[in-house]
């Protein structure tokens, strides 16, 4: 059990409704948030707290929610420094040349030891919760099992999912169906960190029989569904070509929509599609810095927004950095739209809100707030605030202020998982040098591979 207490921070909670308490405490029982107040801990609430319970004293370090990252993929990993050989000149080939060769290069132990630098990456950047989509088609089956062996070991809040795909073949296809439906019944019976839903590559690599498929294996099961959508132009253009109708009606022909599931980038979608979107309750999840680095445009935010469709933030797999990852939305999105003052108050209550809500309905669990009965995921951060931090500053601290390296300790589910900086229980140097073999392997295996 997970009893915390927090004293002498300064809590902030950025979001559009938010508060500041200049200094306060936090108290979590069993991995839940039981109070936040200022001052001083009463010393009657004292003693209803377990004997055993975990103590820290922030020192006057700054306690915020901990950062979601609405879609991430752990299994990026084993392209940092990869030698792709080819130039690819479009968003198809980026695919073909090197995420598809490099899915395909990836056993168990490259599985899991990308989750494992991938997780780490990620709480030393104050990320506290990942919804993951996953590919590994020479390792479909326990795949997802595997991350979130990884992923529990280190103390990560996630929920994971493996894209389906006809691109490895119609076996391989309801394979991957499969993985997401025995992982979802695995988690299902748990009430730990992992959850699960049912992930599709995207509408172009996924035919009419697949979608069938889809039907019969998950049958009456409430899940949600984690889709690309329309991130490169093939994708509508493959959608209007073989089906006669737009990537987001074909999702919704299909019964893939819904509060519970995540439509990502939505770059080339049209006003009617948003409006399916919108009255599906389905949310976005844009991912700018990795569109802008694939050179395939940037999403519709202010239609988004202007059409009611919440949008979430995530990073795709390009960084496990939430901070780098909302400046850069917000950056990206004023330069798209020539608005210097514009996106303010929108990336704010996506970063603080809508990933919140995102993750909270994936999960069952109320996350990424700092409320009673929240799970006590929070991150404390060695901030020197040159300006009055109040409520409606907060924002502007955060987005100005504060970095994933000032993250000195991460808590997740009322346990630190991050102290000093150091993420807690691994072997760091054992594990670089495991990780450094599985790469040689991984790239070679990607090397004979067209
Ligand atoms: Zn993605």
């Amino acid at each position: 059990m997970s009893d915390l207490l927090i004293q002498n921070a300064r809590i902030v909670y950025p979001a559009s409704d938010g508060f500041v308490i200049d200094r306060g405490w936090l108290l979590a029982r069993d991995g839940f948030i039981e109070a936040i107040a200022s001052g001083d801990v009463p010393s009657e609430r004292l003693l209803t707290v377990p004997k055993g319970y975990t103590s820290i004293d922030a020192r006057g370090m700054t306690l915020l929610p901990g950062l979601l990252n609405a879609h991430m993929h752990l299994y990026s990993l084993y392209a940092r420094g990869i030698s792709v050989g080819r130039e690819s000149r479009d968003f198809l080939e980026v695919l073909r040349d090197l995420w598809w060769r490099l899915d395909r290069s990836l056993l168990k132990d490259a599985c899991w030891m990308s989750a494992m630098f991938s997780g780490m990456d990620s709480l030393r950047c104050g990320t506290t919760s990942i919804v993951d989509h996953h590919a590994s088609p020479n390792f479909v089956t326990g795949s997802l099992s595997t991350l979130s062996d990884a992923l529990v070991a280190l103390g990560v809040r996630h929920v994971l999912s493996y894209e389906v795909t006809d691109r490895n073949g119609m076996q391989q296809a309801r394979d991957g169906i499969e993985e997401n439906v025995r992982f979802i019944s695995e988690v299902g019976q748990q009430k730990g960190l992992a959850s699960g839903m049912v992930g599709l590559h995207a509408s172009f690599t996924v035919s009419d029989v697949t979608l069938q498929a889809l039907h019969e294996l998950v049958g009456s099961r409430d899940v949600g569904y984690h889709l690309h959508v329309a991130e490169g132009a093939v994708d509508e253009q493959d959608s209007i070509g073989r089906h006669g109708k737009r990537v987001v009606q074909r999702l919704a022909d299909a019964g893939l929509l819904g509060e519970r599931s995540l439509a990502v980038h939505c770059i080339g979608v049209d006003a009617s599609e948003l409006g399916i979107l919108s009255r599906t309750r389905t949310p976005v999840v844009i991912n700018t810095m990795s569109n802008m680095n694939n050179g395939v445009g940037l999403p519709a935010m202010r239609d988004m927004v202007t059409s009611n469709v919440k949008v979430g933030i995530g990073t795709d797999g390009y960084s496990a950095n939430m901070f780098e990852e909302f400046r850069n939305t917000l950056v990206s999105m004023r330069h798209r739209y020539a608005e210097p003052s514009g996106f303010w108050s929108e990336i704010q209550r996506s970063q603080f809100e809508h990933n919140a809500d995102i993750v909270s309905h994936l999960t069952g669990r109320t996350v990424g707030r700092l409320e009673k009965g929240a799970v006590a995921d929070v991150i404390l951060l060695d901030y020197a605030s040159p300006t009055p931090l109040t409520a409606a500053s907060a924002f502007g601290h955060v987005f100005f202020g504060m970095s994933a390296d000032l993250v000195d300790t991460v808590i997740v589910d009322g346990r630190i998982v991050v102290r000093d900086h150091h993420v807690l229980g691994v072997d760091r140097t054992s594990l670089e040098k495991e990780s450094m073999k599985i790469a040689k392997a991984v790239w070679k295996t990607f090397d004979g591979l067209t």
